[in-house]
């Protein structure tokens, strides 16, 4: 089966599979394993057998791997323990001591504590950019800019990014475009298509998708790949088997599920943008929004994470509200099919966002919409 012709909703449900491998089981079963045993010394000196090792892969990372390589579009996966620890894994395979890395100022909290704390001791230098410069960038470009990061929309703020343009840029100085593609997937964004090099993905969210997984991986391009596989290699980075299993079941509904959450979320954005309590509702799927216009050409959709800017609101009647919440949970991550909802807060150093009243983030579950518009108005209520 040539996958590269496949609709990417197709190879949701078919890629990585290897049934004819696990006596005609549709899923790869959980592998747990740290030795793997040689048939002969034959076999151990040639070191040509598929599997040498735990921690170097297993069927059940390789579907994994396969599954995600076609979707994505991409030369080489290798699978994180984290979504974060995919982040690290990215500028690491591509930043060296003395290079420069231009970070977006909307990227996603723990990866500017990575640059600042942690890429910093290594000798890599980060700027943080404004998410809407576009060709502009260019003039942020050193001689020594080895990567730019980009995340789009922004975490928290939802600014769309141009990444082609950037990407066009970043090129011409010979350097590498990393993007942490969480909101829309490769399903709603297709990361190598606009320019980028590495694709990253916190499969924690949306591939896992039933709040239960922390895994991420990197999807590198042809130029990418070798460098990208040894990184991941030297620096240990293992995945469990359960885990992936989890990861490649969520994968196989993914688009159906995104669908929905789109719409609820759509449907939730659209009826808070007519409350009184509302000051702002940021999605790009909304014609009003100043991201739309991005959205509309380069995406192939929307998922179901959005923020709301409130009016001014006492603490206590912010807290009336959280707290009267009944079917929007108040937690961290995003991407399974439960709402949610959290209190956000900014990190920026190179740009301004200004908010009149506090700034919320709604995940859109998979409940049904009226359900979590009564629940919401039920917090308003509250909030009086
Ligand atoms: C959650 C998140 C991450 C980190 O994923 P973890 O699996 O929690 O480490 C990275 N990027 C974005 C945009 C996220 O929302």
């Amino acid at each position: 089966m040539d996958e590269k012709n496949l609709k990417k909703e197709t190879c949701a449900v078919h890629a990585g599979r290897m049934s004819a491998e696990h006596f005609g089981v549709v899923n790869t079963p959980v592998y747990r394993a740290s030795t793997v045993l040689y048939s002969d010394l034959a076999a151990l000196e040639s070191g040509k057998v598929p599997y040498v090792y735990g921690r170097r892969g297993t069927p059940s990372s390789r579907s994994l791997e396969e599954a995600v390589n076609a979707i994505e579009g991409g030369a080489r996966t290798v699978i994180c323990s984290s979504g974060l620890n995919a982040i690290a894994l990215a500028l690491l395979s591509v930043c060296s001591a003395g290079d420069h890395l231009l970070m977006v100022d909307s990227c996603y909290g723990p990866t500017r504590w990575f640059c600042d704390r942690t890429l910093s001791r290594f000798g890599v230098e980060t700027t943080y950019y404004d998410p809407c410069l576009r060709a502009g960038i260019e003039a942020l470009f050193r001689p020594n800019t080895k990567a730019v990061f980009c995340e789009s929309p922004g975490s928290l703020t939802f600014e769309v990014q141009d990444v082609p343009a950037i990407a066009a840029v970043a090129h011409a100085h010979g350097a590498s475009v990393l993007l942490d593609n969480t909101w829309a997937t490769p399903l709603y964004f297709d990361a190598f298509a606009h320019g980028a090099d590495l694709s990253i993905q916190a499969a924690t969210k949306y591939v896992g998708g039933h709040a239960d997984v922390m895994l991420g991986y990197v999807c590198a391009n042809e130029s990418h790949a070798a460098r990208l596989a040894q990184t991941h290699d030297h620096l240990g980075i293992y995945a469990s088997g359960d885990d992936c299993f989890l990861a490649l079941r969520g994968l196989r509904t993914l688009p159906v599920r995104l669908k929905r959450h789109g719409e609820t979320a759509l449907a939730l954005a659209r009826w808070l943008q007519q409350r009184p309590e509302v000051s702002r509702v940021l999605y790009p799927a909304l014609e009003d929004d100043p991201g739309h216009g991005l959205w509309k050409r380069d995406f192939t959709g929307a998922t179901g994470l959005f923020g709301v800017v409130l009016k001014p609101v006492p603490h206590d009647a912010l807290a009336a509200f959280f707290d009267s919440l009944k079917l929007f949970g108040m937690g961290y991550s995003w991407g399974g099919y439960e709402s949610l909802i959290v209190p956000s807060k900014l990190h920026r150093t190179a740009s301004k966002f200004s908010a009149d009243g506090p700034l919320l983030r709604i995940h859109a579950g998979l409940e049904d919409a009226d359900d979590l518009k009564a629940d919401l108005q039920h917090g308003f209520a509250a909030m009086k």
